[in-house]
C-alpha cells in the first residue's frame, strides 16, 4: 500500500471546484489534480482564451470582455458550462477552475449536476495574501496581466466570487487551502484534504 492513498479509484468519479483568486495557483493544482483523479481538468478561462485565439464566434463575443479583467455574463457563461458537462468525459467527473464565479454561476452549475443526478465532492479554496498574487501575475506577464488589470480582476473577485465562500462553507464542501507555499506543499494539503472524510 502506498504512503498517499489512491485517490483516483473512487467509483463514479471526483466532482471538485477551485475557487480562489486570480494567480492562487489553483490552475496548475487543477491541471495536477485531475491527472491524479483521472478526471478532465475543465478552465473556463482557457476556453475562453482558446476561443479568442481561434476567432470562433464565442472568442468574437468575450474578446473585448477578457481584456478588460471583468467577467463574462452568467447568460453566455451557462451555455458554455452546459456544453462542455454535457460531454462525456465529464460525465464521469471533473475538476472545474473558473467556474463558478457569481452566485448566479453558483446555481446553474446545481442545475446542472441535479441534472446529472450528481453531486460536488469537494470546493477547495485556494488563497495567498494580496501582494503574493500581484507579485505572481507580474512574474507571469500574460498579455492581459498589466498591473491596473491584475488589480481589477482582484475587484472583481472580492466583489462577485467571495460570496461563494460562504455559500460552499454552508453546504459543507469548503476546503481551505494555503496558497502561498510551494506547489507541491500545496498539492499535498490539497491530497489531504480529500481524504479526509473519505469512507
Ligand atoms: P481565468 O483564467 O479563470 O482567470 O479567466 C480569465 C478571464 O476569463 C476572466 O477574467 C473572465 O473575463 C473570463 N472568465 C473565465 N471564467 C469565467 C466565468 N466563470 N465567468 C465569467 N467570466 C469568466
Amino acid at each position: 500500500m502506498a504512503a498517499e492513498a489512491d485517490l483516483g479509484g473512487k467509483p463514479g468519479g471526483w466532482r471538485i471546484v477551485f475557487l480562489g483568486p486570480p494567480n492562487s495557483g489553483k490552475g496548475t493544482q487543477a491541471v495536477r489534480l485531475a491527472a491524479d483523479l483521472k478526471v478532465p481538468p475543465i478552465s473556463t478561462g482557457e476556453m475562453l482564451r482558446a476561443a479568442v485565439a481561434a476567432g470562433t464566434p464565442l472568442g468574437l463575443r468575450v474578446e473585448g470582455v477578457l481584456a478588460t479583467g471583468e467577467l463574462v455574463g452568467d447568460e453566455l457563461m451557462a451555455e458554455v458550462v452546459v456544453d462542455r458537462l454535457g460531454q462525456g468525459d465529464a460525465r464521469r467527473g471533473f475538476i472545474l477552475d473558473g467556474y463558478p464565479r457569481t452566485p448566479a454561476q453558483a446555481e446553474t452549475l446545481a442545475q446542472i449536476l441535479a441534472g446529472q443526478q450528481a453531486v460536488l465532492d469537494a470546493v477547495l479554496l485556494v488563497e495567498a495574501p494580496e501582494e503574493v498574487l500581484v507579485k505572481r501575475a507580474l512574474g507571469r506577464g500574460r498579455e492581459d496581466d498589466r498591473e491596473e488589470i491584475i488589480r481589477e480582476r482582484l475587484r472583481v473577485y472580492h466583489e462577485k466570487t467571495a460570496p461563494l465562500v460562504g455559500f460552499y462553507e454552508a453546504a459543507g464542501l469548503l476546503r481551505r487551502i494555503d496558497g502561498d507555499r510551494t506547489m507541491d506543499e500545496v498539492g499535498r494539503q490539497i491530497r489531504q484534504s480529500l481524504e479526509v472524510g473519505k469512507g
